[in-house]
Parts: structure tokens; sequence; C-alpha cells
């Protein structure tokens, strides 16, 4: 059996991509030291070339051990920390050389992020940790709101009312359920803002496979879990979210950190949240001494 075939067909497209980045570098380096080798060339221009190709060639073997790391992790879903480095190295330089490939093919550039949102996804829950929900920002899009909102919701989240026309409440009743940090950005500004603000030690973030694809590998090294909004309207106005997915990433980080209140996975009220604040706020606090951030 192909090894291919052993890795799920969302995160084989950016793995195949990255394997054929590799190899367009390989090529590139082959012509690099054809032309390096020329007896015509000047000393200076082959002392050039060689330096270039011995660069290139280092990025390579380090990218295929990142490469090799991802796939290895992917297989056997554990963290291998040695390859960590290499693994980062292999996205960031061949990420352009990715997405140059996938025109060339016309491939959809959305399925190729998509492709590495769900590659990264699966590398961050490979990872045993261990975070308390005040170390987690749940990162959203402004464009959840509901546009007729009156609203301000990017100053201070809690300007929402909680009307229930937009996800933003659902979200606060997460925040409220499990005692993490929310933060709604509008776009890559802010959203370093919050996380300079709150210091998380994870994020899970919400938004459009372009935004996520940037903001996972400017957040990096923080592990960060992608989910992509749905925008039936379009692009940036009155997108949604599938509230199970954004929950199951916040249990995720925080797994053995929380109790269920009036049960698991499922949407709940402003009622039945509110009736359960107390009680997570004082699991909460009893752990970790921070406040919950609730309005009463
Ligand atoms: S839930 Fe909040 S943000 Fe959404 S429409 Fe209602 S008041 Fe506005």
């Amino acid at each position: 059996m192909f090894v291919s075939n052993l890795i799920p067909v969302r995160k084989r497209l950016f793995i195949g991509l990255l394997a054929v980045s590799l190899l367009s570098a390989a090529l590139f380096l082959g012509g690099i030291y054809y032309l390096a080798t020329n007896p015509n060339r000047t000393a200076f221009n082959q002392i050039l070339l060689l330096t270039l190709a011995g660069m290139l060639f280092g990025g390579m073997v380090v990218a295929a051990f990142g490469i090799g790391g991802i796939v290895l992790t992917i297989l056997y879903a554990r963290d291998i920390n040695a390859l960590h480095g290499p693994m980062r190295i292999a996205v960031s330089l061949f990420f352009p050389i990715v997405l140059t490939l996938g025109r060339i093919f016309h491939i959809d550039v959305n399925r190729i992020k998509s492709s590495f949102i769900e590659v990264n996804n699966h590398l961050v829950r490979s990872k045993e940790l261990n975070i308390l929900p005040d170390q987690l920002l749940l990162l959203a899009p402004h464009c959840l709101q509901n546009s007729d909102c009156p609203h301000k919701i990017t100053v201070d989240i809690d300007n929402c009312h909680r009307c229930g026309r937009c996800p933003v409440n659902s979200l606060l009743d997460l925040r409220d359920r499990y005692g993490i940090k929310v933060g709604m950005a509008t776009g890559g500004t802010l959203a370093r803002k919050f996380v300079q603000e709150y210091r998380p030690r994870a994020i899970v973030a919400i938004a459009c496979e372009r935004d996520l694809t940037s903001g996972i590998q400017d957040s990096n090294p923080l592990p960060v879990l992608g989910v992509a909004n749905e925008r039936p309207f379009g692009p940036c106005f009155n997108t949604n979210i599938t509230l199970s997915k954004v929950e199951e990433a916040v249990r995720f980080f925080i797994h053995d950190r929380w109790q269920p209140l009036t049960g698991t996975g499922k949407d709940i009220g402003i009622n039945d949240n509110m009736e359960g604040v107390s009680v997570v706020a004082q699991n909460i606090s009893q752990r970790t001494g921070a406040k919950s951030t609730h309005r009463c």
C-alpha cells in the first residue's frame, strides 16, 4: 500500500504539493550546479553560484526532514518534537512554491489553503498540551456579526446584546461556559493586538481559508486550531460557523479542565448558560485564580 493512501484525502493535496515543490527545488539546484560547473564562467561567478547551490541544498535537506516529519506525524498521530524546526522551515520555505504550483496546475487556491489548515490542525492535535481555559484565545472575525446589528463589538465584545441573531451570541456562551478569552477582530492588526494583550498559550481561530493560513503562519510556534467560517452570502458578510466544530477545538485544548454544565457539545440558551456560569466560574477560579468574564 502506498504511503499516500494512508494519508487522509484532504491533507494529501498540500503534502503532495510540498513534495512536488521539493522536486522543483532539486531541479533548480541541478540547473545552478550545471551553470556553476560550466568552464566558461569566471571563478567569481562559480563561487557565487556554488554558494547559492550550497544554501539551497542545505534548505532542501532540512525541508525534506520537515516533510518527512509531517507525514510521520500524520501517519502515527504522534508529535515528533525533534522535527518541529524542519517542519516549520518546510512549510514557510515552500508555501509560496506550493501556491505557485497550484496556479500552474489550476488548483483552486482555497482548496490548497484548506488542505494546509487540515495538515496544521492534525499536527497541533498530535501534541500533548496542558492549557488552562484562560490561556486559550478564541479569535473570531468581525464578519460573523449580523450586518444590521447596531452594537459595536470590536471595541468590547460585551457590547453584544446577545439577541441570538448571529453567532456572536453562541461564542459568548462558549466563553462563559469554558472560561476562555474571546477576541473579535476586523483584521490581522487587531488579531495581533489580541494575541499581544492576552498572551495565550494556544488559539482557536475562526476565519476564511486565506486569513487562517496567514494567521497560522504568523502565530508560529503558538499552536493554532483553525476553523473555517461559512460564507453563504459571499466573503466578509454575515458569515457563519458550525458551533460544534469550534467547541470541539476549544475542548481539545482544555480537555480535562472544564466541567459540563447543561450537557456536552450542544448549544445552550442564555438562561441555561446563566445557571451554569457561577459553577464554571467557581471551577476556573479554584484551578487558576482567574475571574469569570461573564457580565451579570
Ligand atoms: S447576537 Fe450580538 S452581535 Fe449578534 S446581532 Fe445580536 S446583539 Fe448584535
